[in-house]
């Protein structure tokens, strides 16, 4: 275990690929240890320590045996580096272990027998019991060493294998995109980039390239998109702190077949797992549906709904800030009359260009909306004084009843415009619409085509209490 530990950081990061080489090291190192081990007397290095330098020294051929000694010590150290190395594969490493434990076995066998008192000893032919026996006991713990371990690695490799393949079976298949990126840190330790390390086919599909044209790329250089949109902050934040990020991107990149994608990403380790999805049919979708929900098809202007949405918004903002709304109410006078002389087709280009009309004559930051029929509401947050409210709604009245061109015909129309103001005469979206279309009919029952600001004598006549 102790000497895994060292050994640790030399083998780190050892690719499969080198596994195989690396094995062939073992047998190429194997031959010439064990002819050396079988054909020299290991153990004059020990002998000099026993019988002191110079006694060492008189034997003929001390250097050959020094030099054979030293070389199988660092044999057996390659090797037993070699095998540790390979522990990720179990045929590797177990022929690994017994290339090491033979020759282990008969250096220290071989040391045995020169250092203690028979030079030519061989254990295979003759010697005492005691070392046949001390061999044996060698051999016999070294395998209750090495055979749990293996064992172990048997059932880890099983498992590992067959959760491997499930995992692998659910990505290929997948009809998700499904991208699997290592961290590539900084020199402090921080993730900053990603590589690939694994994408299925249908993101293989998505990127309209093979795997292997990006497996072991940097993202940001093959899709500098990220760095563009900034998703890659996204990534770094969900490997640092561990939180998973989800959301829906636009995509702005030339290599990608989408232009609206749903990304999941989690933490894997130093890495991200991406899963993301082509979302842009269902976003055009859920786009158009949120239109027609809140904009008026005929003019393009706001609806009720999103009105009344604004108006409320409107109202916070100017309760906030102690500020003031005005809310008009629009209504075309006999309207009918055009539907019924020009026919219902004009007297909706009619409907249209007054919108128009009306949203040339106020500020961005007001909001026209079409109500329905032929009644509009402008919404102005923010003005000055009800003098400006009132020359702007008298503005407005002047504006539209300008002569308009519908095909080659030129029309004529006034509008009635009742005016009430936030918080003066109403605090709610539906009291302050309900107040200006009060003020609208007290002129649509004066001779229309005017102004009538909603004021405190209307709500002892009828007007909305608040
Ligand atoms: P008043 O001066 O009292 O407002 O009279 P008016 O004729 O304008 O009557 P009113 O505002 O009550 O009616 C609006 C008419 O607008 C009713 C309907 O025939 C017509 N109208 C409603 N929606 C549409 C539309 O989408 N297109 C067209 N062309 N006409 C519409
Ligand atoms: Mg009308």
């Amino acid at each position: 275990m102790l000497l895994a530990h060292r050994l640790e950081p030399f083998v780190k990061g050892i690719r499969p690929a080198s596994q195989r080489a690396r094995m062939v090291l073992s047998f190429i190192l194997f031959v010439p240890t064990a002819l050396i081990i079988l054909n020299y007397p290991l153990g004059q290095p020990v002998g000099i320590l026993q019988h002191g330098f110079h006694s060492a020294m008189s034997h003929a051929s001390l250097p050959l045996d020094l030099a054979a000694s030293l070389l199988c010590l660092a044999s057996l150290i390659i090797m037993g580096r070699v095998t540790y190395s390979l522990r990720d594969n179990l045929p590797f490493v177990f022929t690994g272990y017994v290339l090491f434990l033979f020759l282990f076995f008969f250096a220290i066998e071989r040391l045995i027998g020169r250092t203690v008192l028979w030079p030519q000893l061989h254990w295979l032919t003759y010697g005492p019991q005691w070392v046949q026996m001390l061999s044996s006991i060698m051999v016999a713990i070294s395998a209750a060493v090495v055979l749990p371990h293996l064992r172990f690695k048997v059932e880890d490799s099983a498992s590992a294998r067959k959760e491997h393949d499930k995992f692998l079976a659910a990505a290929e298949s997948s009809l998700d995109d499904f991208y699997i990126f290592d961290g590539i840190p900084d020199s402090s330790g921080n993730i900053v980039d990603f590589r690939f390390a694994y994408i299925n086919p249908n993101a293989e599909r998505r990127l309209n390239t093979r795997r292997e044209n990006l497996l072991g790329k940097v993202l940001t250089e093959v899709r500098p998109f990220m760095l563009s949109s900034g998703l890659i902050e996204n990534y770094r934040d969900v490997v640092r702190t561990g939180i998973p990020f989800s959301g829906e991107v636009f995509i702005d990149d030339e290599m990608i077949k989408a232009t609206w994608i749903h990304v999941q990403t989690v933490k894997l380790g130093d890495g991200i797992a991406i899963t993301s999805r082509d979302v842009t049919e269902r976003k055009r979708l859920t786009d158009h549906v949120s239109y027609l929900a809140h904009y008026d098809q005929l003019t393009g202007l706001p609806n009720r709904t999103l009105l009344q949405d604004r108006l409320r918004q409107a109202i916070l903002r100017a309760q906030r800030h102690n500020q003031k709304v005005a809310v008009f109410m629009l209504d075309i006078d006999h309207f009918k009359r055009v539907n019924d002389s020009l026919g219902h087709s004009d007297g909706d280009a009619l409907l249209a260009a007054v919108g128009n009309r009306l949203l040339s004559s106020v500020r961005d930051t007001d909001t026209i909306a079409r109500m329905g029929g032929d009644e509009f509401v402008i919404v102005i947050p923010d003005f000055k004084s009800v003098e400006d409210v009132k020359q702007c709604g008298l503005q407005i009245v002047e504006k539209t009843a300008r002569p308009i061109i519908i095909g080659n015909r030129e029309i004529n129309i006034t509008v009635s415009v009742g005016l009430c103001i936030y918080p003066d005469f109403g605090l709610e979206a539906e009291q302050l619409l309900k107040n200006a279309d009060a003020a609208m009919y007290v002129i649509k029952d004066t001779g229309r085509n005017g102004l009538h600001i909603f004021t405190e004598s209307m709500l002892q006549v009828g007007g909305t209490s608040f």
